[in-house]
């Protein structure tokens, strides 16, 4: 039976440290803040950014909520992260995805100065992933390298398989598990025969966004599994890609949802806003 890894605790350390370090820089006269916009009405994209303000009322870090119309135009966003940037009060910009479909979302992303680009999506940010240079990183892979070390697995020498090849998370995470040694494989939806890579895995990640998509029979005995997909199953309950029931049995250590990657991306995502504001006074 795997042990399960429980990213809610681990993500509560985080904050913790992130409130340890909210406090220092406020003994400097500084107040990290995090700027996030939210565009229409979306239930989800909603549920994200409550839990992203929760999250930096709990850091001591402050937020400041942009909520604009779903018409929204993709130069009336640009109008508003441009005076965000300028702002220097505003250590972080989030814009929320998705955008509304008459949003150029690639002009967005690159507008968000990259010293504020908390998601580490900007081209300039992802480069110096790609190069190894320390930076802002991506919220979700990295929350993915702080459980396995948490835990301490080591990623040096093993076989790590992530299952998608999203800007997001599969792509990034690729490059962090590399950093680490890791020897990497990314599978995606034109992978042949994804069973007979994904069972050599000893590390392995799930980015696909379907219920039920890892079963036991694509696991390796002893395996680590990682389930970053936040689905809803047909009951309307969420869930991740992975059939936990059946591959808790063959894992050594396996994340649930929801309590798994989840709650580390939110705290990563404070862990990023105060290395932005320590960047931006540096
Ligand atoms: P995406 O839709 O951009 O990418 C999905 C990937 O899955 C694609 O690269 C595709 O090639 C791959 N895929 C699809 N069908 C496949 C198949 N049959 N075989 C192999 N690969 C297949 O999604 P994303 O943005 O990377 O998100 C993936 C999942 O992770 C979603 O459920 C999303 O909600 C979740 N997510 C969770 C967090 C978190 O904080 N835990 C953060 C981001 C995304």
């Amino acid at each position: 039976m795997a042990q399960i890894i429980d990213g809610k605790a681990v993500a509560q350390a985080v904050k913790e440290n992130v409130a340890r370090k909210v406090e220092q820089l406020q003994e400097r006269g500084i107040r990290p803040c995090l700027a996030v916009i939210i565009i229409g009405d979306d239930p989800a994209s909603r549920t994200y950014v409550n839990n992203k303000k929760k999250a930096c009322e709990a850091t001591g870090i402050l937020s400041k909520e942009i909520s604009l119309d779903k018409e929204t135009t993709t130069e009336q966003l640009l109008n508003v992260i441009n005076e965000l940037n300028d702002d220097m009060s505003v250590h972080g910009i989030l814009c929320q995805l998705p955008l509304p479909k008459q949003i150029d979302e690639n002009k967005i992303i690159a507008a968000i100065s990259p010293e504020k680009d908390v998601d580490a999506f900007h081209a300039l940010n992802v480069g110096r992933l790609f190069q190894g240079v320390q930076n802002l990183q991506p919220c979700t892979p990295s929350g993915v390298i702080v459980l396995l070390d948490y835990y301490g697995l080591p990623i040096e020498g093993k076989n790590c398989v992530i299952i998608g090849r999203s800007n997001i998370v599969g792509k990034p995470m690729a490059m962090l598990l590399l950093q680490r040694n890791g020897t990497v494989t990314v599978a995606h939806s034109k992978t042949a025969d994804l069973k007979a890579i994904t069972g050599m895995a000893d590390i392995l990640i799930s980015a696909v966004g379907k219920p039920g998509f890892v079963t036991a029979d694509m696991v390796k005995e002893g395996a680590i599994v990682i389930d970053v997909g936040i689905n809803r199953d047909e009951q309307g309950k969420l869930c991740g890609d992975v059939c936990f029931d059946e591959v808790e049995k063959k894992a050594s250590f396996i994340t649930p949802v929801p309590g798994g990657v989840g709650p580390m991306t939110v705290a990563m995502l404070m862990e990023n806003t105060v290395r932005a504001a320590r960047l931006q006074y540096q």
